[in-house]
């Protein structure tokens, strides 16, 4: 940490020159004009915080009572001067600012995590805390954690007087990027739009490779996380971590030349316009994290553990969890298949593929009862198989049909339908259509989590916000949807195109912050029960396999269907049967948003190197994998297949050698498979 005293600095000179200097009245003019210039700049207060390794270094500063700071790497601009500050209960804290005084610190914290992309992870950073008074001579500490990739930072209040809790108005914390900087962006819809109003539900497409000033597709900025390429400098992630019941999530508003995108506070429509949009917290207390990854590639991108490393687990588990993988009959079945004839069909497809869930979706009160669910949670776990169950989060918050409702929304009738699961033996809830990012909705969101571990109940959420660190804070949390999500794939033949873009944009943005439930590697070839109607899937067998590699949350989805056990050779299922969804470790080899990916994880002593080739031409790519040299590996590849839509897909053995070079080749929507 660097600190320029510019008013010392001032001082200094003004005392020479006037004991040198005062013996005319034209040098005493001179002098006070000196004395003029230094007071403008007097309170210019610079701050400098640098990564362990130095290159990566944040500098603060204020301008006419103004704050900003800067990020660069390597000596590359990152962030540009951009504004910090927020206007709240206690005062603008965007202007008129004072500096009080700066302390260092050194972050050191080795932590364990069951179901992310790594499991045991060092975090070694330097830390700045800046603190700055108001008008009102009410302090704010701005403090900067600053690791080797990562920036993190937010704003603390202490208790002062008779003020024991703060409101945040607005903030003007911004994120202004170098000029040659494009974008890879997810939009904000409008709120109360979408299947049953049920909107923003951060289920919009990627644009990737915008110019910077391309104005966001509904007028109302993007969600986090905001991918940039700072032209040939770099690459920067900018997301928020550390959000629960005391904040509301924020995104980032459309750009502005002169700022840059500044952070914004959920729409007010939002929720039926009930709730504000406004942030409340007891003091002492902080706001959320806002973190920036950056780096010269997208190694430290894809692999950032930065959600997790500012966080801290909020309660203990109530019991060992367990990952795992569920089979769905939804995505294909639909609606129709909440009956307890189809579900069973899926417990023995568990069963079959040694699958530890199934998912039962929606409308199985009506279509099931909570009977027969009963005894077919019971027929489940004779065959080692546990059901995870669909739940409506309304309620208010949403007019979705889909029952069961009015089981989420409340911790008394919440408890007791928990209580009712464990007594049954159910594992899990999904927990779908939630209304926006108010901060009452994140507040429903930590209730949920926190009541379904006294329960044993682990939870994916779904039609919701990007989760924001919750993997390390609520030990029972699994993942969200938050993405175009493989529905999409089912609904339109669009989606179904574009699959390819979708899950080789996510390893460098939405999943590179936080679980995903993509909903499930699809086998069946065409959208449809019968495996031969409606439009086709684009993808290749391999590419869905590959991804379930690369797409991480620590309870996956495989949607394979019953049909699929005898259409599918045996190397691809027997594959599916051994896919894990835990990381030891995971490493970035290659790629480029929305065009391929290339991502190794390990699990155990095992590693997968898995390829995925969103382009519509075959990628011959020459690897250098030092975590396979010297290994015996399965590979699986694809040769294509005039005959078929499909290539067709191999297995063999293969020596890698020891200095780890490896040839592979991904077809057309296609992808290979190391292991
Ligand atoms: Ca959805």
């Amino acid at each position: 940490m660097y600190k320029f005293h510019y008013l010392r600095t001032c001082k200094f000179a003004i005392t020479n020159y006037l004991s040198y200097s005062m013996k005319t009245t034209n040098k005493l003019i001179a002098a006070s004009l000196l004395i003029a210039v230094c007071s403008q700049m007097a309170w210019a207060e610079k701050n400098v915080v640098k990564s362990p390794d130095g290159k990566l270094v944040v500098t603060t500063e204020d301008t006419d009572g103004k704050l900003f700071y800067t990020v660069d790497y390597n000596g590359k601009k990152m962030i540009i001067k951009s504004r910090l500050g927020l206007e709240s209960s206690l005062g603008d804290f965007s202007q008129n600012l004072k500096y009080e005084t700066v302390a260092t610190d050194k972050i050191s914290k080795h932590y364990v995590m069951r179901s992310t992309k790594a499991s045991a992870v060092d975090y070694e950073a330097n830390q700045m805390n800046v603190t700055y008074v108001n008008e009102k001579k009410i302090p704010m500490t701005v403090t900067f954690n600053v690791s080797n990739n990562d920036v993190a930072f937010r704003y603390s209040f202490r208790q002062q007087g008779d003020n024991r809790h703060i409101i945040i108005y607005k903030e003007a914390t911004a994120f202004q990027l170098p000029e040659q900087t494009t974008t890879f962006l997810s939009p904000q819809s409008d709120p109360m739009i979408g299947w049953k109003r049920t909107k923003p539900s951060y289920e919009e497409e990627y644009t990737p490779n915008a110019p910077l000033t391309a104005k966001s597709k509904y007028g109302r900025g993007y969600t986090f996380p905001c991918l940039f390429r700072i032209g040939n400098d770099g690459w920067a992630l900018i997301s928020e971590t550390g959000t629960r019941s005391s904040y509301p999530g924020c995104r980032i508003a459309d750009y502005d030349k002169e700022k840059g995108y500044e952070i914004a506070f959920p729409m007010k429509e939002e929720c039926d316009g009930i709730g504000s949009n406004n942030a409340v917290f007891a003091l002492p207390g902080s706001t959320p994290w806002r973190t920036i990854t950056v780096g010269e590639t997208l190694k430290p991108i894809v692999e950032t553990t930065i959600p997790y490393d500012v966080v801290d687990p909020l309660y203990e588990p109530s019991e060992q969890y367990k990952s795992g993988r569920y089979t769905w009959s939804w995505l294909i079945w639909q609606d129709n298949s909440a009956n307890y004839n189809d579900q069973k069909q899926f417990v023995d497809l568990s069963a079959a593929m040694g699958y530890e869930y199934v998912l039962v979706d929606g409308l199985w009160d009506d279509q099931t009862g909570r009977e027969r669910i009963a005894e077919l949670s019971r027929y489940a776990q004779s065959k080692g198989v546990h059901l995870m169950l669909w739940y409506n989060s309304n309620g208010t918050e949403n007019d979705a049909p889909q029952g069961p409702h009015n089981c989420m929304d409340k911790s008394i009738e919440r408890k007791k339908e928990m209580a009712w699961m464990k007594s049954i033996g159910v594992k899990g809830i999904k927990v779908d259509f939630f209304g926006g990012d108010k901060q009452h909705t994140m507040q429903l969101y930590e209730d949920i989590l926190s009541d379904a571990n006294d329960y044993g109940i682990q939870c994916i959420f779904h039609g919701c916000t990007l989760p924001r660190g919750w993997e390390r804070m609520f030990p029972n949390y699994v993942s969200s949807e938050a993405v175009l999500a493989s529905e999409n794939v089912f609904f339109t033949e669009h989606h179904a195109k574009k699959e390819g873009f979708e899950l080789t944009m996510h390893p460098f943005c939405r999943n590179a912050v936080a679980s995903m439930d993509w909903g499930g590697t699809i086998m069946n070839r065409y959208m449809s029960r019968d495996n031969k109607s409606r439009h086709r899937r684009y993808t290749s067998d391999v590419f869905e396999m590959a991804a379930a590699i690369v797409n991480q949350a620590s309870i996956n989805c495989i949607a394979i269907y019953p049909n699929n056990l005898n259409e599918l050779p045996q190397h691809e299922i027997d594959f599916l049967k051994g896919v894990p969804t835990t990381w030891d470790e995971t490493r970035f080899i290659d790629g480029y948003p929305g065009k391929y990916v290339v991502m190794a994880r390990r699990h155990g002593a095992d590693w997968y190197v898995v390829g995925l080739n969103a382009t519509e031409k075959p990628m011959n790519l020459n690897l250098n994998l030092n975590m396979l040299s010297g290994k015996s590996v399965s590979y699986y590849y694809e040769t294509p297949d005039k005959k078929s839509l499909w290539p067709v897909s191999h297995v063999k053995n293969t020596n890698i050698g020891k200095n780890g070079k490896v040839k592979v080749v991904m077809q057309p929507n296609g992808g290979f498979i190391l292991k």
